[in-house]
């Protein structure tokens, strides 16, 4: 009898005894941007870049919403140019994107369509992105670590509008999309 109490005594140590290794402490991931830069290809020519295919990756990536997406594809130009020496440029007034084969990139073009988008912003709208988007780098890793990676969104209030949805795209605060229309 008593070699079985003991036997049942060190069988309930044994279930509720302390694994001999404590598990590792599982490392934080480092925080990335979610639509991270692409680089130039400087391969790509007028002939050999399809912009309908980086235009539907970009609408995909960034999930654009389908109700969306005629507009995008249908209203606004976004055409292969090499009028320009920079890799992009908008001319919002007629809705029209110029981006160089090498620097076709969903990214590229997430940012230039922000572009079309800011300026059919109101004056009211456009301030109130500009605090909303100071509030947000105070509470949102994300766009906090845009902010300070990526410092041509330090340029101006426009460029950063533009840069907040080229890096994060959908990641970005729930305050900051409604300044995004037909993006969201
Ligand atoms: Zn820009």
């Amino acid at each position: 009898m008593q070699r079985l109490i003991e036997l049942i005594a060190r069988l309930i140590l044994a279930i509720f005894k302390k694994p001999e290794t404590e598990p590792e402490p599982v490392e934080p991931e480092p925080l990335v941007l979610p639509h991270p830069e692409n680089a130039p290809d400087y391969t790509a020519t007028m002939d050999n870049v399809d912009i309908n295919t980086i235009i539907s990756t970009w609408l995909a990536e960034y999930d654009v919403p389908n109700a969306h997406r005629p507009y995008w594809l249908n209203d606004c130009n976004i055409i292969l140019s090499q009028k320009f020496t920079y890799p992009a440029a908008t001319i919002a007034q007629t809705k029209t994107v110029y981006v160089r084969p090498e620097w076709c990139n969903p990214g590229v073009i997430a940012h230039e369509v922000c572009h079309i988008v800011w300026y059919e912003l109101t004056e009211t709208e456009r301030i109130g992105y500009e605090n909303a988007l100071y509030d947000a780098r105070q509470t949102d890793e994300l766009v906090k670590l845009a902010w300070e990676t990526k410092t041509y969104m330090q340029t101006n209030i426009v460029e950063a509008h533009a840069d907040c949805y080229r890096y994060l795209g959908q990641y970005m605060p729930d305050s900051l999309k409604k300044y995004y229309p037909r993006l969201f």
